[in-house]
């Protein structure tokens, strides 16, 4: 599902890399066969869809950490923040917005959420595309685990 370390399999015709100045290349396709939330995008995995824009989708957690755990992703496939942080034309910006919507929408923006973008083996990050947790609706501890 990861596309470090070797050639993506990609099904959509679009293909862009997205290139750092140091270390494996981020990714961004637009679609990535058997990423899962790719998967989801296309409407091929199941998923409980909160909030839409052109760019971006939020679907409820499957194993929710809180009352309210909702995933926003976009569309196309980043590996990661990073990637998602390199894409420029204000998507990341679109990302962070629509989980302040769907806080909102969800009644926890004035008691308070957090946003977490888990990178990377040691942050935690165990679905390689780009995703941003909004989490609320109970008190948040800190430090997280
Ligand atoms: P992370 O561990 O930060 O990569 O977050 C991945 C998140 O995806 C976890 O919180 C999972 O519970 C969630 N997840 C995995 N599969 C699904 C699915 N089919 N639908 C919704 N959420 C999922
Ligand atoms: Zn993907």
């Amino acid at each position: 599902m990861h596309q470090r370390g070797g050639a993506p399999r990609v099904r959509s015709s679009a293909t862009i890399y997205v290139g750092r100045r140091a270390g494996p290349p981020h990714v961004k396709i637009g679609c990535v066969a058997d990423c899962l939330f790719c998967r989801i995008a296309a409407g091929e995995v199941p998923a409980t869809r909160v909030l839409e824009s052109s760019r971006t989708i939020a679907f409820r957690d499957i194993n929710p950490q809180a009352p309210v755990h909702v995933l926003v992703i976009p569309r196309a496939h980043y590996d990661d923040l990073p990637a998602l942080a390199a894409a420029g034309d204000g998507l990341l910006a679109e990302v962070a917005a629509q989980a302040h919507l769907v806080a909102s929408q969800e009644g926890i923006a004035d008691s308070g959420y957090r946003v977490v973008f888990n990178t990377g083996a040691n942050g935690g990050q165990t679905v390689g595309h780009v995703h941003a947790h909004v989490i609320g609706g109970r008190q948040m501890t800190w430090p997280p685990g």
